[in-house]
């Protein structure tokens, strides 16, 4: 695979010495090309591969850690994460960058739409580096969908994420003998590279940023080959996170140093539980209140009784309906809702659905022409034309 892969710099249609500057203006260039939406279906999947390629030259060559190795040891110095499954998608570093870019163009949206296409746990927002030798790893955002009866007793749930994990190699350090940076051996430490020139006007110095160190004037000594040099390596791991009850769609729990390691034994990132609700069969959920329709029998409405509903914390409720209970009354369950984060319940709102009987047997047919006759039809009829006609005297 890796021998396959093209050149960063060709990728993205740039000199080997190019500055940052012309790098970003490059990509901003080719993500607006490539960018999904620009392209009819058929063409998406490979819009999608060509975005994701040129993101990756940009993320490596935007780097000047990544870059330099790049420039040395090209594909194969980038080690684990790059040399396996290609670009690391959880680790969205340069997406600051990209969402300035957007922004100009009103494409905002189209953060929501990456993450739905590559899918899985992703990250936004990363603490800028300081010298970027140990910068703090990135946050995970992951979704954790629960059904309603999980969000009102409090779960406990297992996720299973790849995140960055220290390199068991080199300690994290990134660094086979442990030997850390060392002044870059072409610019000698200045960043910039000089060419001198002669011509017919005399002698022309041109300086350019270091192709070597990316213009950060040092390089890393010895990089360890599993990492790459980056002192952190992909790994699955599972994550317990404990829900309490009562969380709510849109609520995240943040658990503090679970996101990525740091480079070269930087801080670790933290993960991000988002929260998603599962549609209930027969709950809808409204704030801490519950909603549900029951079906009652006709002769239940007509002569009142007892109806049983289930709750969502599996026992049952009880409660009364009076003499001629009409379709549609709500009935209202003191603390039967969910349960409050700060403590207490919400209600369970119940609506009765009086279900019209079908005449099974002759019996039942003559039961019900015998109550037709105190039904009083005629009265019902006359009482709604009058409503009726009342409402277009106004
Ligand atoms: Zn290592
Ligand atoms: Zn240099």
């Amino acid at each position: 695979m890796a021998t396959e892969k093209r050149d960063y710099y060709e990728i993205l249609g740039v000199k080997r010495d190019a500055t940052p500057e012309e790098i970003k203006r490059a990509y901003r260039k080719l993500a607006l090309e490539y960018h999904p939406d620009r392209h009819p279906p058929e063409k998406r999947k490979w819009a999608e591969e060509k975005f994701k390629e040129i993101s990756e030259a940009y993320e490596v060559l935007m780097d000047p850690e990544k870059r330099c190795i790049y420039d040395q040891y090209g594909h194969e110095g980038l080690g684990g994460p790059f040399r396996e499954g290609g670009f690391s998608w959880q680790d969205f570093s340069h997406f600051d960058d990209l969402r300035d870019i957007f922004s100009d163009f009103g494409l905002g949206s189209f953060f929501r739409d990456i993450f739905d296409i590559f899918g899985g746990g992703v990250q936004t927002q990363r603490a800028r580096p300081g010298t970027g030798y140990r910068e703090r790893g990135g946050d995970i955002k992951v979704r954790l969908k629960l059904t309603l009866e999980e969000i009102a007793r409090g779960v406990e749930k297992k996720i299973k994420l790849e995140r960055y994990e220290p390199c068991p190699a080199c300690g994290g350090t990134g660094s086979r003998s442990g030997g850390g940076l060392q002044t870059c051996p072409t610019c000698g430490g200045t960043g910039v590279v000089r060419r001198v020139s002669r011509s017919i006007f005399g002698q022309v110095v041109q300086t350019s940023t270091c192709p070597t160190c990316g213009g950060t004037g040092h390089v890393l000594k010895d990089p360890c080959p599993t990492c790459g040099g980056t002192g952190r390596v992909k790994k699955k791991v599972t994550v317990t996170v404990k829900v309490p009850p009562g969380v709510r769609e849109g609520q995240y729990i943040t658990l503090r140093g679970e996101g990525h390691a740091g480079m070269r034994g930087g801080p670790r990132g933290d993960l991000y539980v988002f929260i998603e609700e599962k549609p209930h069969p027969f709950y809808r959920r409204e704030g801490d209140d519950l909603y549900m329709e029951v079906p009652i029998t006709f002769s239940k409405a007509a002569l009142g009784g007892e109806v049983k509903v289930p709750t969502i914390t599996g026992g049952t409720a009880k409660f009364k309906i009076p003499p001629g209970t009409q379709s549609g009354k709500v009935f209202r369950l003191r603390g039967e809702g969910m349960p409050r984060l700060g403590g207490g319940r919400g209600d369970l709102y119940v609506e009765v659905r009086v279900r019209t009987p079908q005449i099974k047997n002759r019996e039942m047919r003559e039961l019900f022409e015998k109550l037709a006759q105190y039904e009083g039809e005629e009265d019902l009829e006359k009482s709604f034309f009058e409503k009726l006609r009342g409402v277009f005297k106004q």
